[in-house]
């Protein structure tokens, strides 16, 4: 019966939407979590849809609470970033500069601030290097600053690696980043942070802005979805009480009709009787049909419109994920390879190298660089060039552990992160490595052409930073250069 079908299939439509709306809202509250469970579950069982109301309104309630909790909470965030602000512009001696800047990012920035993202911490710890950096400048003893700086250079370089941003801001940082050295005077320490703070709260509001709109238009369509539901239902429920006296009326005429015709006299009063009953009766049956045919068509009507609502929250759904996540996730990927790219490594041996530092585990790094790449070009052409590099970066990936982490670096330089592997045991895969490259049956214009890595290689050690260790890595790769390439130098 198209009816029936119809009703099953908006169970069913609803059923997947909760299932995508739970997998959307996981994690951000535990009851919301339960709650939309619990729907789902009534659903699946084919509970009425009237019966649903108050499930719906319960996931309507804490979606709403969800956003007051968010604006606590960002309340929350706002008083603490503005008490510590506080306190640095209670600082006796600050440079008229960092005073005007400082009142600045607190009355207009932070102040717009909403959002709880994992930006926070950094924005502490940025504060903290900034005071730090100013108790250097005002102690006027040139060796206390002397002292401190590179260390507070080292600091803003590891909180910069921690910050994972897209498009221009991650620009921003790469060149904040690559314009950070040791021998930078306070002040220009003072600057970058300053910048870094900067880019920081920017992207806190616009986090912010995306979250609110997507709480608000998610609230806003389900109570769409709630409303069109309860109404359809309440229509069913008034065409189904017509539809009843309909049939007893019918029922009535029918024993009405068969009363009269064992009462009639003459065959005539028969057939007038009976032509008579039987109209009124036949326009009960159209009527009945009528009704079954408005409320067939009243639940397809109900269908489509929230058919098209589910599709549009879903649409919605899909932006926002992939503002949070994709373009995050993909920000990671270099786009040619489809490796991890630079700031992907970053993020990834900052991770591994704090891990090193608390645990003191084994940890390889690799960085592998292309022979006489430029003539593959030169030769063969860019796209030839490209392609090339897809190669290589598939043959990379395919023969290295799972554990191991390989990015494209830059050009044709790639890093590998190899943990729980000391410098010993890697020399063998990176030997097998290197003779796998060399292997790969390379053809331009029918020409066979092989092509080889250098590889260099350190282990991570006590008293390392990142950079430290990088250098090291890097002396060992310009070795295998210099010693006729093809090869694998390490650097203890
Ligand atoms: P070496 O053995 O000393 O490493 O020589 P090399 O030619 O590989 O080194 P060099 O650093 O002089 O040149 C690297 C070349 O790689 C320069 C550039 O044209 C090429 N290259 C970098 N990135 C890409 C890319 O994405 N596509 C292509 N086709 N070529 C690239
Ligand atoms: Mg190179
Ligand atoms: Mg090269």
């Amino acid at each position: 019966m198209v009816v029936e079908d119809a009703r099953k299939h908006q169970v069913e439509l609803l059923s997947q939407f909760a299932a995508k709306l739970s997998l959307s809202c996981k994690g951000l509250d535990i009851e919301l979590d339960n709650r939309l469970a619990k729907y789902r579950n009534a659903l699946r069982k084919g509970v009425d849809f009237q019966l649903l109301e108050p499930f719906i309104n319960d996931i309507l309630g804490l979606l709403k609470n969800q956003e007051t909790k968010q604006m606590a909470l960002q309340r929350e965030l706002n008083d603490t970033v503005l008490d510590a602000g506080k306190q640095l512009q209670k600082v006796k001696g600050l440079p008229d500069d960092a005073r005007r800047t400082l009142r600045h990012l607190l009355d207009h920035e932070l102040n717009n601030i909403q959002s709880n993202h994992d930006f926070v911490p950094l924005l502490s710890k940025l504060i903290v290097i900034y005071h730090q950096a100013l108790q250097a400048k005002l102690s006027a003893a040139n060796e206390a600053e002397a002292l401190i700086k590179p260390e507070l250079a080292k600091q803003l370089m590891l909180l910069a690696n921690d910050l994972v941003l897209e498009d221009e801001s991650a620009e921003q940082i790469k060149s904040i980043k690559n314009k950070i050295t040791y021998n930078d005077s306070v002040d220009d320490l003072l600057d970058t942070a300053i910048d870094i703070i900067t880019i920081i709260t920017r992207n806190m509001s616009k986090e912010r802005q995306s979250a609110q709109s997507f709480l608000i238009s998610l609230n806003q369509t389900i109570e769409d979805l709630h409303h069109s539901i309860v109404s359809t239902s309440k229509h069913s429920e008034s065409l189904s009480a017509e539809y009843e006296t309909l049939n007893k009326q019918i029922e009535s005429k029918i024993k009405n009709l068969h009363k009269k015709t064992q009462d009639a006299t003459s065959i005539s009063a028969l057939k007038e009787l009976v032509e008579e009953e039987l109209k009124s009766l036949s326009d009960d049956l159209i009527a009945k049909e009528k009704l079954e045919h408005t409320e067939r068509e009243n639940l397809l009507a109900s269908f489509n419109d929230i058919n098209s609502r589910i599709g549009h929250l879903e649409s919605k759904l899909t932006t926002y994920k992939q503002r949070l996540n994709e373009q995050r996730f993909k920000s990671l990927l270099d786009g040619l390879t489809k490796l991890p790219n630079r700031a992907a490594f970053d993020e990834r041996f900052n991770h591994e190298f704090h891990l090193f530092d608390a645990q003191e585990s084994d940890l390889t790094l690799v960085v592998i660089d292309v022979d006489h790449f430029k003539s593959i070009n030169d030769k063969y052409g860019h796209s030839a060039g490209d392609k090339t590099l897809q190669v290589i970066a598939k043959a990379l990936q395919k023969s290295i552990r799972k554990s191991d982490f390989i990015a494209r670096y830059g050009g044709e330089e790639f890093v590998m992160l190899m943990t729980g592997m000391s410098l010993d045991n890697a020399s063998l895969p990176l030997e097998k490595l290197r003779k796998t490259i060399q292997a790969i049956p390379f053809k331009f214009k029918d020409t066979q052409v092989e092509i080889t890595i250098s590889i260099g290689a350190t282990q991570l050690k006590k008293g390392d930073t990142p950079i430290i260790a990088f250098d090291r890595a890097d002396d060992a790769l310009y070795r295998a250069k210099n010693e006729g390439r093809n090869r694998v130098c390490v650097s203890r």
